[in-house]
């Protein structure tokens, strides 16, 4: 038995978030960290774009509100309250803050909310880089004398789960996001980026936001779970691997996990891990999963890249009835593989190009009406590969063999 990491699960009751936050952060001592006067911290929620609270979308904005009291009560110098949201376009985060209710909440706490991209660039070097080899960023990363991660639990079309490794995500600049999806293409690929990122920015206190919650096809067009539950915790993997059980998914198969406890990020081993206030028992609500399961293959790089760009191409369709032709998707794409209708009236949708497409999840996660879903046809997918092919070949020359070989 190694280390011991301590996590804290808290109902809560008559939607008191704010008792529920604080009592979470007394269970795990989390005041041994706020020692120093004049404290500058950093809360990173997650903002992935301007959505109402209700919808589940972004930490809710109470959560973020008891966390910001929380902090207040150690006489901080500054409490920024950043992110970066999902799409590319400068303005975006701004006003996903806004729609979110994030925006009001500072401002009445008096907390500094700040989009990532609007304050100073940082480049950060990645120690043991599993991608990246820098990662590009905030200064607020390094001033801040301590980091408060509040993500919320989601299920995520991509990686399964979204909560505390996934939501350090944010922390890389708009565009840059888009660059590492389009670098890192593969699942296994961009866990690892994820795994870098998170190394880079590793929060010192993680505070969950498990109220408003998303299953099924997270991270944005899913459906609303209110689980009512806060957790708190030092150790993301740890946190991140006990959401997985609370939401009856296998810590095993979220590939990053393995990745962050690989590079000593943290620990998914149950006997390292003590839960205190609620069991996991207790607030055990099963989750719908995503349609699309991620199969992690132990192959070389250029082949498991090879069957990504190829059996897992996933087919991107739109909904002719509720895109709004706002944009979001074809300016947001990395790759460019989404274009305008060349009339942009109503009934006509976007243009997608399957040469150029990814497989990122991106217009998914970011069409502001649900306009957007994904089909892969893993047989067909195959049967028109190389790999399809080859095997299609092989199959006929042994059959030539057996026919020669027969009296
Ligand atoms: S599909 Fe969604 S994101 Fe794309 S233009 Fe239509 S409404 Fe906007
Ligand atoms: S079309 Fe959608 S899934 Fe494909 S690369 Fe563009 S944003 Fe990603």
């Amino acid at each position: 038995m190694g280390f011991i990491t301590k996590v804290a699960i808290k109902k809560i009751k008559n939607e008191d978030v704010k008792t529920a936050v604080f009592s979470a952060l007394e269970l795990i001592n989390a005041q041994q960290l706020m020692q120093k006067n004049n404290m500058v911290v950093l809360l990173k929620p997650n903002v992935l774009m301007g959505k109402p609270a209700e919808r589940a979308v972004n930490t809710h904005p109470e959560v973020v509100r008891a966390v910001i009291q929380w902090v207040k009560q150690f006489n901080p110098s500054k409490i920024y309250v950043s992110d970066s949201a999902g799409g590319q376009k400068p303005g975006f985060t701004e006003a996903a803050m806004k729609e979110s209710g994030i925006q009001d909440i500072c401002v009445e706490e008096g907390a500094i909310c700040v989009p990532f991209e609007q304050t100073e660039r940082e480049i950060y070097e990645v120690k043991d880089a599993l991608e990246l080899k820098e990662i590009s960023s905030s200064r607020l990363i390094r001033e801040a004398d301590l980091i408060i991660n509040i993500p919320k639990i989601k299920t995520h079309g991509q990686c399964t789960l979204t909560c505390c490794i996934k939501n350090m995500f944010g922390t890389v600049l708009l565009a840059n996001k888009a660059k590492t999806h389009a670098q890192a293409a593969i699942l296994e690929r961009f866990c690892s980026a994820l795994v870098d990122i998170y190394s880079v920015s590793k929060p010192q206190l993680t505070v969950i936001d498990g109220y408003y919650c998303m299953e099924g096809q997270g991270p944005s067009s899913g459906d609303v779970v209110k689980l009512d539950i806060i957790l708190a915790g030092y150790d993301g993997v740890a946190l991140d691997s006990t959401v997985c059980k609370i939401i009856g998914f296998d810590p095993e198969e979220i590939l990053y996990l393995e990745k962050a406890e690989k590079k000593n990020l943290g620990t998914t081993e149950s006997e390292n891990i003590e839960i205190l206030g609620e069991t996991i028992d207790s607030v055990y609500r099963k989750f719908k999963r995503p349609k699309f399961r991620p199969i992690s293959m132990p192959l070389p790089r250029w082949l498991a890249d090879y069957i990504g760009k190829t059996i897992f191409r996933a087919k991107v369709k739109f909904d002719a009835k509720k895109c709004k032709l706002c944009a979001t998707c074809w300016t947001n794409c990395p790759v460019n593989a989404i274009t305008p209708p060349i009339d942009i009236k109503k009934g006509n949708i976007p243009k997608w190009d399957s040469k150029k497409c990814i497989t990122c999840f991106c217009c998914v996660e970011l069409c502001p009406h649900e306009a957007v879903k994904f089909k892969i046809n893993y047989i067909k997918n195959a049967a028109f590969s190389w790999m399809g092919l080859g095997f299609v070949v092989f199959l006929a020359l042994i059959t030539m063999l057996i026919l020669w070989l027969l009296p």
